[in-house]
């Protein structure tokens, strides 16, 4: 452990070596520079501006990509618009929208190599994750396949001479804005739902991580999604997804990313009543009781759960909230798994963590480390960038501090990045006071072998998913979304029909 140091010791990877990029990705990334408007790619905004993607492990530039005007943008959302009323997508029979998405599951799961060498590149998580990320995102165009099909709406019974039923119909132009955590799958997430129900969308990636978002595209349209049912804008949020975000024509805004950027668009929206579904923050409390079972085990999972993706996850569990009784043994092994992390470029063998996004995240990350030593937390593991990866790259060591109380920031604010914060408890009212005592509402777990427990606490957890001797588990057929403002509705499963539809009453004098 090096608590003080300047630099933290890691096992660790040469950036330079491994990173052998497949032909395949390379031709993606010879044209990746492209935006989707109304299935034409354009290698050009309206005034040729550009900005760089970079490598987060090597700061190499990746490539050159459009940056969307207004104007580009207005023509994104036109051609969606006309896409929604000719009814050229909503209108094809169910059975040949399902075999379309089916289609885009099995060409997502072809090209998974491709796609997940763009996440890595773009991202910097290891390859490994992002495959597993890629398939999660076939999966979800293939579960929402299956939904098209299934009935919807109900017959209401009424009085005689009155025939009354209510459907759901889609909302219409769904813009689309995504964070730069999960690039495939957070496409993935809000593609496939939107075009299950019928909508047409505008999707706009993080600008950190183009990438993969591209090649998705042109998988939907091999697929068979016609022209202008899913378009493409690449650029920041301040420029590109602010003109997204307030252009008239936008019926909804579909938005995954941090809590304040989200409640700007929960103001903008308000000015027309456009629909939000917000998937926001999170500060996600593991609390760990006596009875857990094996400490080496619980150690490693506790440190899964936050350093996973290196932390820049909305359900990292970036607290653990731990039973004095074994407080002292597990943090101690928490740190030690934290110290044994291999931290390491995305594509290099045996990586676990891979670098922050970008310099500016590291510096937030920094920050945040340098607030909780300011505010008297410990720090047992970390807190440093680790010695043989500090020339180049956005690297940080997996970081513990103990000690953390409700009151210092680093208990209260999400870092997005590798930074556990330990806080202890001495009964079951006190580890539910501390858990629920944040802003945020997204995801909790609960460790113990005392099933009474298990349940009284997920009960008492104010958080949208509770997980119960596991951390982390998604499913496509799982609701997903957060409460307090962690966000507003839900994504996946059949919960999804209400962020992408509108129900519709009939009446009928018979
Ligand atoms: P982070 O801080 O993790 O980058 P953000 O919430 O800033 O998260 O970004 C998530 C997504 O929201 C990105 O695609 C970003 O470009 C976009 N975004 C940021 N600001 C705005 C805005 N004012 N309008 C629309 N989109 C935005």
């Amino acid at each position: 452990m090096q608590a003080t140091s300047e630099r933290a010791t890691v096992s660790a990877i040469d950036v330079t070596v491994g990173r052998e990029i497949p032909t395949e990705v390379q031709q993606v990334l010879d044209t990746a520079g492209r935006l989707v408007i109304d299935g034409v790619e354009r290698d050009r905004a309206s005034d040729g501006g550009s900005f760089d993607t970079l490598d987060p492990a090597t700061e190499q530039v990746l490539a050159s990509i459009p940056h969307a005007t207004a104007d580009d943008v207005d023509d994104a959302v036109q051609a969606a618009a006309r896409a929604h009323a000719d009814g050229r997508w909503r209108a094809l029979p169910p059975a040949k929208r399902a075999r379309v998405l089916l289609k885009v599951a099995e060409l997502i799961t072809r090209d998974a190599s491709t796609l997940a060498w763009l996440d890595t590149l773009d991202h910097g998580k290891p390859l490994r994750m992002a495959r597993g990320e890629v398939m999660a995102a076939a999966n979800t165009f293939r579960y929402f396949a299956g939904v098209i099909e299934q009935p919807s709406g109900a017959v209401i019974p009424s009085a005689a001479g009155r025939f009354v039923y209510a459907d759901r119909e889609p909302i219409g132009v769904c813009a689309q804005i995504i964070p730069w955590n999960f690039p495939a799958l957070m496409g993935a997430w809000k593609l496939a739902p939107a075009l299950a129900f019928g909508n047409t969308t505008v999707l706009k990636p993080a600008e950190q991580t183009p990438l993969s978002a591209l090649h998705l595209l042109r998988l939907l349209a091999e697929a068979g999604v016609p022209d202008g049912v899913a378009n493409l804008v690449q650029g920041p949020g301040e420029s590109t997804g602010q003109a997204l975000i307030s252009h008239p024509q936008v019926d909804k805004i579909a938005f995954t990313g941090s809590t304040e950027v989200g409640k700007h668009i929960m103001r903008t929206a308000a000015d027309r009543l456009a629909r939000v579904t917000l998937e926001l923050g999170g500060k996600s409390p593991n609390i760990v009781f006596e009875d857990a079972g094996d400490l080496g085990k619980l150690a490693r999972r506790a440190a899964f759960a936050c350093f996973y993706n290196a932390g820049e996850v909305c359900t990292a569990g970036t607290r653990l909230v731990v039973d004095a009784a074994i407080h002292d043994e597990l943090v101690a092994k928490v740190a030690e798994v934290a110290d044994a992390t291999t931290v390491a470029p995305g594509w290099a063998d045996g990586a676990a963590m891979g670098p922050l996004i970008s310099a500016e995240q590291r510096e937030r990350v920094a920050g945040y480390v340098a607030t909780g030593r300011d505010e008297g937390a410990e720090l047992i593991a970390g807190g440093a960038v680790p010695e043989q990866l500090s020339e180049t790259g956005f690297f940080y060591a997996p970081t513990v501090f103990d000690g953390v109380t409700p009151a210092m920031r680093i208990a209260q604010e999400e870092v997005f990045g590798p930074v556990l914060a330990v806080q202890s408890f001495t009964d079951e009212d006190e580890a539910i006071a501390l858990a629920n005592d944040v802003s945020y509402g997204l995801a909790a777990a609960v460790w113990t072998r005392d099933l009474g427990r298990a349940h009284r606490v997920a009960g008492a957890l104010q958080a949208g998913t509770v997980w119960v001797n596991t951390y982390g588990e998604i499913d496509t057929a799982v609701p997903f979304g957060g409460m307090k403002q962690s966000g507003i509705g839900r994504e996946l499963g059949p919960w999804a029909i209400e962020a992408y539809t509108q129900p519709k009453s009939v009446w009928i004098a018979t």
